[in-house]
């Protein structure tokens, strides 16, 4: 039977941009395991390293995931896909495929550096929120994303460009470029939340440049949930 990694699973919002809106109640899925740092090159930035091995997780038929979501999550309809990196296990289509099934609406949390095609079959309720790395996340990061999966995105996912230096600044331009020529998606722009000089210069690049994007706040980061790993399924 196929299992999967899973680090927790528990009730909270949606903190970031996402089809189902920031600010929407949605169940967790945090899986285990992430393919940056398993290849020795994580985000020099990650905000979540106890998922980026297996050290925090449990091992779970997906049947069980499945149940501890429809648990925790009656009368919720969102789920949320996140890592670690969720595209780094095999278990997670068929995770997301019986989530569907029983009419669950699915985002996917991706580092945009595994190929989504194998999601391609796509439907009205399953939408990706895809990172865009930039340089300061490490240049073997930044290099690894992989542009293709720009195409298989549709009108109602988001590609997520976070802004962390004034060097991200200077590439914004140019990542947004590239981004938009090769997809359908909503763009968002990361706003650091924790540094009000930078995010002011976001806010005014955008508005002198007219960028037509989305800006992305950290709502979680207001109420800071700690979330311990192995599957805790409540919200701590
Ligand atoms: S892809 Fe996600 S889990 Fe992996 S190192 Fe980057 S931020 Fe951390």
């Amino acid at each position: 039977m196929t299992e999967l990694k899973v680090h927790s699973i528990f009730p909270s919002f949606n903190g970031e941009v996402c089809h189902a809106g920031q600010g929407s109640s949605a169940i967790f899925v945090r899986l285990a395991g992430c393919n940056l740092a398993a290849a020795g090159h994580p985000c020099l930035w990650c905000d979540t390293p106890d998922a980026q091995t297996d050290w925090h997780s449990l091992s779970l038929p997906i049947g069980e995931v499945l149940n501890t979501v429809l648990d925790l999550g009656e009368g919720i309809r969102n789920v949320t896909i996140t890592g670690g990196e969720p595209l780094a296990q095999d278990g997670t289509l068929v995770l997301v495929k019986s989530l569907l099934a029983v009419d669950k609406h699915v985002s996917i949390e991706t580092n945009g550096t595994l190929s989504i095609a194998p999601y391609a079959f796509r439907c009205k309720d399953l939408h990706f929120v895809m990172d865009y790395k930039p340089p300061s996340a490490g240049e073997a990061v930044f290099d690894s994303f992989l542009e293709e999966n720009l195409s298989y995105l549709g009108e109602d996912d988001f590609v997520k460009i976070v802004v962390l230096t004034d060097q991200d600044l200077f590439s914004l331009s140019e990542m947004l470029m590239k981004a938009r020529v090769n997809t359908k998606a909503k763009i968002a722009v990361g706003v650091p939340f924790n540094n009000p000089v930078l995010a002011k210069a976001i806010v005014d690049e955008v508005i002198q440049w007219r960028l037509d994007v989305t800006l992305n706040f950290q709502l979680h980061k207001i109420i800071t949930p700690t979330i311990e790993g192995a599957v805790q399924g409540a919200y701590n």
